[in-house]
């Protein structure tokens, strides 16, 4: 498989290091509010890149945190750490926020048929690795203590920015974000590993440590959760690209620093969800979540869907409209396939062709638009219903769209109320052909019952919501 690797920023050939296996890890959401269906973006991105994995034979050991503390307000050192500004909103304890989101964030991601990882640690469960992890780094003499907190000194590495596109200006944080800068860093791209003091002294969660009482700093848990479970070589390392700086570029610090040699080959980063303002971000507000878009009517597959249609390096901008169009193209894609009989004799070597043709545009920098071609591809070829069944069936493994169960329960239902619509605009289309307008007219004020609104075009019927 070819894949961008950030590291290098060029595309490269896969190869773990242990012939067979991948050990993947993901950063996990900071559970201080609902996903919304950017960070949903990244995630679904993330799971067809390790089905592709497995689909392709690899044995894959995935891990991902869950950040229930540490994360300030700026994803440097500065600002409120985001779950106490969580739990102050809602008047709830720290731990219930992270309970509730938590479930939240995995509710979302089974609409979504985005698969658990193999191993899930929340961040306020791995304390002692923490400690452990920064105490060799102060004897290594990669970190030093000063005002009562614990930092990583980046002036001991040979190179910091190891993804090439940063530099010490952009780190100026008193200039950028016009807050004061931390007079304890002895270098501007310092980070805090523990923190026993802050302006913000109000935090609820708090741990012994050999430097005082107090609580771990953001970057620390994926690297210490990541080396726990997946050892001391791990194989590819997925976030959203906003995750590169500093985050991702202080866990290779660290864990470089802490375990003496290079740590992870591959850097897997999704570009952002945008909307007409911009970036989505929790901190914003105004966020479109999965639940938003189940009241709208849309099957949250749909929205797997529209990510699936775009490669997950573009940035990709977020419309109804555009979700719409997506909504009818899975509505009818849902339809096609449940007309699907059972009958024919599958020949592996007739649908080979097909699943060949899916890799090569998967494997190709996960070409997840390409792949999505081969599905029509597969519906117009010279195949028997039960090789095209196959065919789809195989390809789902990794696409995860449901295109079998919802064509199994008759499609409509399945594929959502947008596959309903379609397959009654269809036979409005029919009893128009055949002249028999009071079905046609029956149809329509039906649809206009539901709020949907019909339009006799000369391209064919088009329809939208009111
Ligand atoms: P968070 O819950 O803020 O820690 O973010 C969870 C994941 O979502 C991280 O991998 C982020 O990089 C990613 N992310 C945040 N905002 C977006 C966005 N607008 N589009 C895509 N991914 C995002
Ligand atoms: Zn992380």
């Amino acid at each position: 498989m070819q894949l961008y690797n950030t590291l290098g920023q060029t595309k490269q050939e896969f190869v773990p290091h242990e012939q067979g296996r991948v050990k993947m890890y993901t950063c996990g959401p900071t559970v201080y509010h609902y996903a919304h269906i950017g960070n949903l973006r990244t995630y679904i991105m993330e799971d067809v890149l390790e089905k592709q994995l497995r689909f392709i034979g690899y044995d894959v050991t995935r891990a991902m945190n869950i950040t229930d503390v540490g994360h300030l307000s700026s994803d440097g050192d500065t600002g409120e750490d985001k779950m106490l500004a969580g739990a102050k909103r809602e008047h709830k304890t720290v731990l219930e926020i992270a309970k509730f989101y938590t479930d939240a964030f995995f509710d979302d991601c089974d609409k979504l048929n985005i698969k658990r990882p193999d191993i899930i640690e929340p961040a306020t469960g791995c304390i002692d690795s923490f400690i452990e992890m920064i105490s060799v780094l102060l004897d290594k003499g990669y970190a030093y203590v000063a005002g009562g907190n614990v930092y990583f000194d980046t002036s001991k590495l040979d190179c910091y920015y190891v993804f090439g596109n940063q530099n010490e200006e952009d780190l100026a944080v008193g200039v950028r974000e016009s807050v004061e800068e931390d007079v304890n860093k002895r270098n501007k791209a310092d980070f805090v590993l523990w923190f026993t003091k802050s302006k913000f002294e109000d935090q609820e969660l708090k741990w012994d440590s050999p430097w005082g009482s107090g609580y771990p700093g953001w970057h620390i848990e994926c690297s210490a959760i990541s080396i726990k479970n997946l050892g001391e070589y791990l194989d590819i390392h997925c976030g959203g690209v906003d995750n590169a700086f500093p985050h991702h570029t202080n866990e290779i610090a660290q864990s470089e620093a802490y375990l003496g040699h290079p740590w992870c080959k591959y850097w897997f980063h999704v570009l952002h969800l945008n909307d007409a303002r911009g970036k989505m971000s929790k901190s914003k507000g105004g966020f479109l979540t999965v639940s938003l878009l189940e009241e709208k009517g849309y099957n949250p597959l749909v929205y797997r869907m529209f990510c699936l249609q775009s490669h997950y390096r573009k940035p990709l901008t977020f419309s109804f409209e555009s979700l719409d169009n997506t909504a009818k193209a899975y509505g009818k894609l849902i339809n096609r396939i449940s007309s699907l009989s059972e009958s024919g004799e599958v020949s592996s070597e007739r649908c080979k062709p097909y699943i060949d043709s899916f890799n090569e545009a998967m494997n190709n920098d996960l070409n997840t638009a390409q792949a999505i071609t081969v599905l029509y591809d597969v519906l117009k070829a010279e195949l028997n219903d039960a090789e095209k069944r196959y065919v789809i069936g195989e390809l789902d493994k990794v696409l995860s769209l449901s295109l079998l169960d919802g064509a199994d329960e008759s499609g409509a239902q399945d594929g959502g109320e947008d596959a309903e619509i379609e397959a009654l605009i269809e036979k409005r289309a029919k009893a128009r052909k055949e002249r028999d307008w009071a079905t046609a007219d029956a149809i329509r004020d039906e649809l206009n019952a539901r709020n949907i609104i019909v339009e006799d075009t000369p391209q064919g019927i088009k329809w939208r919501r009111a």
